[in-house]
């Protein structure tokens, strides 16, 4: 394949040929633009200076001669016949600046919280990474991310949980890969974690709970377990959401007055029973308006709903006495102080999910009402109750009976 090289110039963004001083073209007029040279259907900048123009239009033209001679071989000489421009290469601080602006944030319109893990794994990432350009990132660099993000620490010096670790490697793989980098290590290089089991509460330890818990406290609990709500869920109901007659609850988004969105987007009504209804009516008599049904004590959103469910915890002797959490910005063990791991609202909600599997709802009704968006996710809810159920505890009975048929008395 033949290719030419031509000398452009590009004045006020329009190119053209450029003015010469003689009819054999070695000797430019000086006029006030950038110089190209137009390869192969590709444009290079070579700059303002005349002379330099002309010396690079000469110096690719030299090369491509040496290729039609096959004094050079074509693989050797691509890279120079394409060099990859200054300005079409990317570089990972514009490709992330792009990516969490006008990129796949704004397109998925993601929530803050997204955002939030994004931009902090991304952060993350360019401080293992120190390359300059997209172009150059390869495997190695996220094998080196994988044990950086190891190494890393949380806020009371505790090694991130490889949940976490998993998660923001997740999320950068994620943005390379709108950038076409994929595949760059293969699947069984990529950071593991263990999957936490998911655990709901015995009714009788939540009896026994709400035994110690004020009237405004067993609303908050009541409330939970009833409607199966995430914590930013209950945090921000209001309500005019609550609709005492026909007994439903509404979740949807509140971006203008909270800058608080739905996870996955489901708007969802959840039915109240009338246990609930009746303890709401009586909570809205005490708390009157239409503001939130759970404020904080400056009438904002209450993030803190959680510490609800560990002070009663702790009251009601149930904390495992094991743990240790930061209580009044001391480290305190969970016997003394309410810090407990095991008493968590999101608990709460797949107690709801375990309670509704023992009365045998049907499935696709607990996956709608929980607002999960994917039937995998519902079913890790319901298989933590499965040794519970009577029928395995029948199953588990009868295999060991097997062997005790054949005991000799
Ligand atoms: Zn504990």
């Amino acid at each position: 394949m033949i290719r030419t090289v031509s000398l452009w110039i590009r004045i006020n963004g329009k190119f053209s040929q450029p003015l010469y001083k003689d009819d054999k073209q070695t000797r430019l007029k000086p006029q006030d633009g950038e110089y190209y040279l137009r390869c192969a259907g590709k444009w290079y900048p070579v700059g303002n200076d005349p002379l330099l123009a002309l010396d690079a239009k000469a110096a690719k033209e030299k090369l491509l001669r040496a290729v039609e001679r096959g004094t050079v071989a074509e693989s050797e000489a691509l890279p120079h016949l394409n060099p990859p421009t200054e300005e079409t290469r990317l570089t990972v601080e514009s490709a992330i600046n792009t990516y969490m602006t006008t990129g796949k944030a704004a397109q998925k319109d993601w929530r803050k919280h997204t955002r939030q893990c994004y931009t902090l794994a991304l952060k993350l990432f360019t401080e293992s990474c120190q390359k300059t350009y997209v172009d150059e990132i390869d495997g190695d660099d996220l094998r080196v991310f994988k044990v950086f993000l190891r190494k890393q620490k949380t806020s009371i010096g505790k090694y991130i949980d490889p949940r976490t670790v998993y998660n923001h490697f997740l999320n950068t793989v994620s943005f390379l890969n709108t950038y076409k980098l994929r595949d760059l290590i293969s699947q069984n290089e990529w950071p593991t974690y263990e999957e936490k089991k998911v655990v709901a509460y015995d009714p009788e330890v939540l009896a026994h709970l709400l035994q110690f818990a004020d009237v405004d406290e067993t609303d908050v609990l009541e409330f939970f377990l009833g409607v199966n709500f995430r914590n930013g869920e209950g945090a921000h109901v209001e309500w005019p959401d609550i609709n005492l007659r026909t007994k439903e609850v509404k979740v949807y988004s509140k971006r203008e007055r909270y800058d608080w969105q739905v996870k996955d987007s489901e708007q969802r009504n959840i039915g109240i029973n009338d246990k609930l209804a009746e303890r709401l009516a009586a909570r809205h008599l005490r708390h009157p308006g239409n503001g939130l049904v759970f404020p904080n004590s400056h009438g904002n959103p209450d993030t803190h709903l959680l510490r609800i469910i560990k002070n009663v915890a702790l009251r009601a002797g149930l904390n495992c006495g094991q743990c240790v959490g930061t209580h009044q910005r001391k480290r305190m063990s969970c016997a003394e102080a309410p810090v407990c791991r095991k008493w968590i609202l999101h608990t709460m909600r797949k107690t709801w999910a375990s309670f509704q599997d023992r009365i045998h709802t049907d499935f696709a009704t607990i996956q709608t009402e929980l607002g999960h968006s994917s039937p995998a996710t519902t079913r890790k809810y319901l298989a933590a109750q499965d040794h519970n159920s009577p029928r395995r505890r029948q199953q588990i009975n009868a295999a060991a009976a097997l062997l005790d048929t054949l005991k000799v008395e």
